[in-house]
């Protein structure tokens, strides 16, 4: 799904993303001339890999997802973070993939490596 960023205007557009087991859903505004925000909620059941005994897992992710989309380079400093688009339009595809790789690339471990007392010796 995409969207170009010259169809957003003042009022917030509605997001309704599903595709391969994501759902973004919320809402996406203009905040100026160059950067919309999208405020939406993240879900998805992401494959994962423990960190510590190599078990493949699931990932329940649900959780708020706020980014701010630049139309372009972005030269501002927020807080939250900053997507930046060079083709006038917000490819969700790529959002959802990059959301997924970025859980996938975090420290993750299984449930039965949480609840050891190893874990900090795998961690140094
Ligand atoms: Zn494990």
């Amino acid at each position: 799904m995409e969207i170009s960023f010259n169809k957003i205007k003042q009022s917030p557009i509605v997001i309704n993303y599903s595709k391969d087991g994501v759902k973004i859903t919320g809402t996406i505004e203009r905040i100026n001339r160059d950067c919309v925000k999208l405020n939406s909620n993240f879900e998805s059941s992401v494959n994962v890999i423990c960190n510590r005994c190599a078990k493949e897992y699931k990932i329940d992710a649900n959780y708020p997802f706020e980014l701010i989309l630049s139309d372009g380079g972005y030269n501002g400093k927020d807080e939250i973070d900053v997507v930046e688009f060079f083709d006038g339009k917000i490819d969700f595809d790529y959002l959802a993939q990059s959301e997924i790789a970025s859980i996938q690339e975090d420290y993750n471990f299984c449930s039965e490596c949480e609840n050891t007392d190893e874990l900090f010796e795998a961690e140094f």
